[in-house]
């Protein structure tokens, strides 16, 4: 019963399937696929192999559109974060919507950006599918923590600087991130954050005052691996004001090893506090 990603895409049949007979049970399939962080050529091939045999993608605000692109051209595209006019839909109604795909005897591609889950709630997606009956299969993408410590030089450990990586989310549903700041103030650590742009402040004055010394090196990267990535090389205690001149999708680096960032100076734009908007 296992169909794999790899087969072939077969043009037409969504149109077959879908005016099936109602007593016939056609089980399609999910696969939640980790787009990576936008560079098209950080696809795996097994997530391209899934693209290009599905019947309907899937996708959400983050994937590139070259990414979307390499998608069979006979597979129905659905949007569900239609980020321009603010309307994306509800998490329970993409976890019906793939169900209901799938029931259709449909092989869905739900398509994340970096990896399905880490801050992707793939969980929640492949849950649901469980609890339908759905088959449900997850391909790993690269997560947006390593295309930025890789473009920037900067290794997430580093022997003698770091010897553990925390991936923590900055979002804040009740004013502040819920985080163990005293365990994220620990010395040769680094701390990614992922949605932190907005919460920058909170976040250092929390790490500050855990014990974190203002002086730990940080790095900023902003839409890592597209053409619009950009890097600053700061600290800690600069965080916030740095934050503040930046949107779009960014994540806050704290640790040690960060300072390994600045050997690339060159490439590496120095704390800009009057940088534009870049992408969304
Ligand atoms: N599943 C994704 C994360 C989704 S949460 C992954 O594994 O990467 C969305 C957050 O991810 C953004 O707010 C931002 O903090 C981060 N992010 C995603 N893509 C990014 C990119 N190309 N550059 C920098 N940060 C990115």
């Amino acid at each position: 019963m296992s169909r794999q990603g790899a087969s072939p895409a077969k043009p037409g049949r969504l149109v077959v399937l879908r005016g099936g007979p109602s007593n016939t049970r056609v089980t399609g399939r999910v696969v939640l696929v980790g787009a990576g962080p936008g560079d098209p050529e950080l696809l795996t091939i097994k997530a391209l192999k899934a693209l290009q045999a599905a019947d309907v993608i899937v996708h959400d605000g983050l994937v590139s559109p070259e990414i979307l692109d390499l998608a069979s051209s006979a597979a129905r595209r659905i949007d569900v974060a239609k980020r321009k006019s603010r309307h994306t839909l509800p998490q329970d109604e993409i976890n019906r919507l793939l169900v209901a795909l799938a029931q259709e005897g449909l092989s869905v591609v739900r398509l994340k950006g970096g990896d399905p889950f880490i801050f992707g709630r793939g969980g929640e997606e492949l849950e649901a599918c469980r609890a339908a009956g759905v088959e449900c299969a997850v391909i790993p993408g690269v997560t947006a923590a390593l295309a930025a410590g890789a473009s920037a030089g900067a290794p997430l450990t580093h022997r003698g600087a770091a010897q553990a990586v925390t991936f923590v989310t900055g979002h804040a549903a009740h004013g502040e991130p819920d985080l163990d700041w005293a365990a994220l103030a620990r010395p040769n650590h680094t701390v990614v954050i992922y949605m932190g742009l907005s919460t920058a402040g909170v976040i250092a004055d929390r790490l500050t005052g855990a014990g974190r010394s203002a002086a730990t090196p940080a790095l900023v990267v902003v839409n890592a691996s597209r053409a619009d990535e950009q890097r600053i090389v700061t600290t800690l205690g600069q965080l916030p004001a740095v934050a503040a001149g930046l949107a779009g999708p960014a994540l806050l680096m704290v640790g040690e090893a960060m300072a390994l960032a600045a050997a690339g100076a060159s490439e590496i734009v120095q704390p800009l506090l009057s940088s534009r908007s870049v992408g969304a």
